[in-house]
């Protein structure tokens, strides 16, 4: 009774063989104490670039002693540091490459020299890590990517939401004192008509520089809508925030792009609150956009202060 679709005896009998084999290389693969094997199975239960590097601090700790562990990568517009331990005056370095790509620097420091055989088991370790490093930092990249703006480069309209969020939560927790700016362009629409939309993405993104160029590296800017901005000030009172939106003021109306026979310029007007607490995102956004609505209605090319509710 064999059709050519009844698996033979034989044929049962090897794949039986080859699952039994497979179990008991899973077993192993589990189970080794072999500390690169340990390594690659921590590094495969995460795609976090800083996980990834304290996984790594932590096997070598086991192999190599070392006082300060540092992993220091570029991504996009992100300097991403991790620093494990402190000290130590002798170092060794490895760049991280892989198919002429760079993935990152790892500095390990310690007051002894390093011996041949620890820089070699070092360099044995980076060979399992390196791989996952490189997904971790790819992993990076596009949560990056989703992250901004493709026009001017800046945080987009996501990644202020999860800002505000975080705002709200260390507002709450901790009492800091965060404020809001909203920034809108003018006649934007106008200018559009005027000089062609290619113009127009030339101005936005020029007053994304220039509004970067007006805070400080702890502020964020993003482009939360079509020709609108929002600011977003940690440690920053009501009246400080009113003065870094009159300098964001100054800074865009001052700047003109040559588009031959003439120079076009543009007025922006803004809308600032400082966050009360309790208050939830939207109703914090919601008083900045009050205050903008108030700077648009009286004429524009101006900043307004949120009116507390109290
Ligand atoms: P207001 O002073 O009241 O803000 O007037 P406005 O014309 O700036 O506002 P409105 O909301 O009427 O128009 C916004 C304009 O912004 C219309 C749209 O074409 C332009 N815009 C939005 N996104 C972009 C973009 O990515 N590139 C360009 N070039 N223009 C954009
Ligand atoms: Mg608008
Ligand atoms: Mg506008």
């Amino acid at each position: 009774m064999s059709s050519k679709h009844t698996p033979s005896i034989a044929r049962i009998s090897k794949a039986t063989d080859q699952l039994a084999n497979l179990r008991q290389a899973t077993t192993e693969w589990q189970q080794s104490d072999n500390p690169l094997l340990r390594l690659s199975r921590r590094l495969g239960t995460t795609l976090i670039l800083d996980q990834q590097v304290a996984m790594f601090a932590d096997s070598l700790k086991e192999l190599v002693e070392y006082d300060q562990l540092t992993y220091r990568h570029r991504i996009g517009r992100q300097e991403m540091v991790f620093s494990i331990g402190l000290g130590g005056q002798h170092h060794c370095e490895y760049r991280l490459n892989l198919e002429g790509e760079s993935y990152g620097l790892i500095t390990i420091n310690r007051r002894r020299r390093f011996a041949e055989e620890e820089l070699a088991a070092i360099e044995q370790l980076l060979s399992v890590a390196i791989c996952p490093i490189r997904n971790a930092c790819q992993f990076a990249a596009m949560q990056q990517t989703a992250l901004t703006d493709a026009l001017t480069r800046v945080p987009n309209k996501r990644a202020l939401d999860e800002s505000l969020l975080k705002a709200c939560s260390s507002g709450d927790r901790h009492g800091e004192e965060y404020s809001l700016i909203l920034c809108d362009l003018d006649h934007f629409k106008r200018v559009n008509d005027t000089h062609g939309h290619i113009i127009g993405d030339h101005l936005l993104q020029e007053a994304a520089a220039q509004i970067e160029q007006a805070i400080r590296g702890s502020d964020g800017l993003f482009r939360f809508g079509g020709e609108e901005f929002a600011i977003l000030l940690p440690h920053t009172t009501e009246n400080d925030a009113r003065l870094v939106a009159e300098r964001i003021r100054a800074r865009v109306s001052s700047f003109s792009l040559n588009c031959g026979e003439q120079n076009v310029a543009i007025t922006c007007s803004l809308g600032v609150a400082t966050r009360q607490k309790g208050e939830d995102t939207e109703q914090w956004q919601a008083r900045a956009d009050e205050a903008l609505y108030r700077a648009k209605s009286r004429g524009r090319n101006q900043t307004r202060v949120s009116d507390r509710i109290i």
